[in-house]
C-alpha cells in the first residue's frame, strides 16, 4: 500500500511542486489550500502524512497542527511543517504545536522523500494496530481514559550515549529538568542498560570518538527487547550520508549539532509520546488476544478456546490411537454460597477452585472454565481408570480443605464430577461432551460430592 500524503499550502504553485515530487515517488497526493479543508480531509479520509505550510491566511499551520493533535481521530497522523523561515523560534513553536518534523523551503528532494517515507511507515504500523484494537473492542479511542493518560506528558527515562564531555553535559542539563536522563559513553555498556531496564528514548551521538554510534543503533533495532525503542541521533553538519543510513535503519529522528536546547526538548517530547502511544496499542492488542482465550476471573482458558482445542485433541487421539478423557466438575449448591456470603465471596471460591483445579492437571491437560461454576479438564492419553483417579482427586481437594472467603472466614464447599472417555472413530466431540454432562447430572442426583463415569 502506498502512503497517502496531504499537502497543505495556500499557494497553488507550491502545492504543484511538492505534488509532482511526491507522485514521482509513487505517493498518493491529496491537496488543500487552507487549514479548514485540511482538517476536514483528515477527519474524513485516510491520511498518512500531512505536509503543512506554516504561513497561511486564516488558520495558520500551527493552529492546524494543534487541532489535529487535539482530536483522538487525527492525533496519530504525522505532521511535517514546511516553512520558508529557517528560524529556531518557528521550529520550536511548530514542535510545540505537535509537528513531527520540518522541511525548509526550497525543499530538498532527499530530505522530503526520506522524511515522508519514514513517517508514513510509522503511521501505517500504528494504523494496523489501531485497527486491530478498535475492531476487537468495538469502540473508538476517544472515550478511553487510559489513552489520555498515555498522552499526558509525564517525564520519560532517557539514555544518552555520547563521549564528548562538553556536548554531553549540555544535553544532560537540558534534559534533567523534565526527564530522568542517564549518560553513558560506552555503546556496549549502553546496550546492556537498554536490555535490562525500561527506557523511553535513546539519544546517540553519531560521531563517537571511540566507537561507532550507528552500530549501536543497528543493534538496538535488531534486538527483540529494544526493537521498539525510539532513537534520536545527534549529527554533525556534513555527515548527511551517515544520517541517511541511520534513518534507513530505523532511527526515528535527528538533531544537528550544535544541539539547540528547545529543539532537543521538543523532539524528545514527540518521540516519547509516540512510543507511549505505540506501546499502548501493542498492550491493547495483547490484552484483547488474551481476553479472547482466557476467562478473566480465573485465568483458565475459556469455553470458546476449549471448543477449538478439543477438536484438535480428538484428531490427535484418533491419529495416535491413544485414549482421551474429559472431566466436568460443578460446584455443589453454589447459588447458596452467593446467597449467603455474597457474590464477592462466590468469586473468591471460584478463583480458589480454579487454583486447585489447575494443580491437579498435568502440562498436557487442558483446563477451562465452561462458565458459571462449571469447569472442564480434557486429558489426552488418559483412559477411564486414570480419569477416575483424577476426578476423585479433584473432588477430594475441594471437599477436604475449606475455602477462605475473608480475613477469618472459611466455608466448606463440595463439587460433583462427571467423566467420559473417547470411544474411538465413531465418537464425536459433541457426544463425548454430552456423556460427561450426563454423568455429572447423575452425580448430582445421587447426592453430590461424588464422581460418576459415563457407562462405556
Ligand atoms: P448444583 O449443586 O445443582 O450445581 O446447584 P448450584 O447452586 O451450584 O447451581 P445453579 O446452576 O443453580 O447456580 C449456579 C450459580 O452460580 C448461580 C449464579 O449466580 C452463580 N454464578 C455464575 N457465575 C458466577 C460468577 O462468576 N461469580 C459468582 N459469584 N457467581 C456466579
Ligand atoms: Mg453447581
Ligand atoms: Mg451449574
Amino acid at each position: 500500500m502506498t502512503a497517502r500524503v496531504l499537502v497543505v499550502d495556500d499557494i497553488l504553485a507550491n502545492i504543484k511542486l511538492l505534488q509532482a515530487r511526491l507522485e514521482a515517488e509513487y505517493f498518493e497526493v491529496v491537496t488543500a489550500t487552507n487549514g479548514r479543508d485540511a482538517l476536514d480531509i483528515c477527519q474524513r479520509e485516510r491520511v498518512d502524512v500531512v505536509l503543512l505550510d506554516v504561513m497561511m491566511p486564516g488558520m495558520d499551520g500551527f493552529e492546524v497542527a494543534r487541532a489535529l493533535k487535539a482530536s483522538a481521530q487525527t492525533l496519530h497522523i504525522p505532521i511535517v511543517m514546511v516553512t520558508a523561515l529557517d528560524q529556531v523560534s518557528d521550529k520550536i513553536q511548530g514542535l510545540d504545536s505537535g509537528a513531527d518534523d520540518f522541511l525548509t523551503k526550497p525543499v530538498d528532494d532527499i530530505a522530503l522523500v526520506t522524511r515522508v517515507k519514514s513517517l508514513a511507515r510509522l503511521k501505517m504500523l500504528n494504523d494496523e494496530m489501531l485497527m486491530r484494537v478498535t475492531t476487537s473492542r468495538q469502540m473508538g479511542l476517544s472515550d478511553d481514559d487510559a489513552l489520555s493518560r498515555v498522552l499526558m506528558d509525564r517525564p520519560g527515562r532517557v539514555l544518552v550515549v555520547d563521549d564528548h564531555p562538553r556536548s554531553s553535559s549540555r544535553v544532560m542539563s537540558a534534559l534533567a529538568k523534565t526527564h530522568d536522563a542517564y549518560i553513558e559513553s560506552d555503546p556496549q555498556a549502553a546496550l546492556l542498560h537498554l536490555t535490562h531496564q525500561p527506557f523511553d528514548l535513546l539519544i546517540v551521538a553519531l560521531n563517537l570518538q571511540h566507537s561507532d554510534g550507528l552500530r549501536l543503533c543497528s543493534q538496538v533495532r535488531s534486538l527483540d527487547r529494544t526493537r521498539h525503542l525510539p532513537i534520536l541521533i545527534m549529527v554533525d553538519p556534513g555527515d548527511e550520508a551517515r544520517l541517511l543510513r541511520g534513518l534507513d535503519m530505523g532511527v526515528n529522528d535527528y538533531l544537528m549539532r550544535p544541539v539547540e536546547r528547545h529543539e532537543l526538548l521538543a523532539r524528545v517530547k514527540t518521540q516519547i509520546r509516540r512510543k507511549r502511544f505505540s506501546d499502548y496499542l501493542r498492550n491493547q492488542i495483547r490484552e484483547s488476544v488474551e481476553l479472547s482465550v482466557t476467562d478473566p476471573l480465573t485465568g483458565l482458558h475459556n469455553r470458546r478456546y476449549m471448543e477449538r482445542h478439543l477438536k484438535t485433541l480428538i484428531t490427535d487421539a484418533q491419529r495416535s490411537g491413544r485414549s482421551l478423557s474429559v472431566l466436568i466438575a460443578d460446584i455443589d449448591h453454589f447459588k447458596h454460597v452467593n446467597d449467603t456470603y455474597g457474590h464477592d465471596a462466590g468469586d473468591l471460591v471460584l478463583k480458589e477452585f480454579a487454583e486447585r483445579f489447575r494443580r491437579y492437571t498435568r502440562g498436557v491437560d487442558f483446563a477451562c472454565r465452561l462458565g458459571g461454576e462449571e469447569f472442564l479438564i480434557i486429558m489426552p492419553d488418559t483412559d477411564q481408570e486414570l480419569a477416575w483417579q483424577v476426578g476423585e482427586r479433584v473432588r477430594e481437594c475441594v471437599a477436604v480443605q475449606p475455602f477462605q472467603i475473608g480475613q477469618n472466614q472459611e466455608i466448606r464447599v463440595t463439587a460433583s464430577v462427571g467423566l467420559a472417555t473417547w470411544e474411538g472413530e465413531n465418537d464425536t466431540s459433541e457426544a463425548l461432551f454430552k456423556r460427561a454432562d450426563n454423568a455429572l447430572y447423575v452425580a448430582k442426583r445421587q447426592g453430590r460430592n461424588q464422581v460418576v463415569a459415563a457407562a462405556a
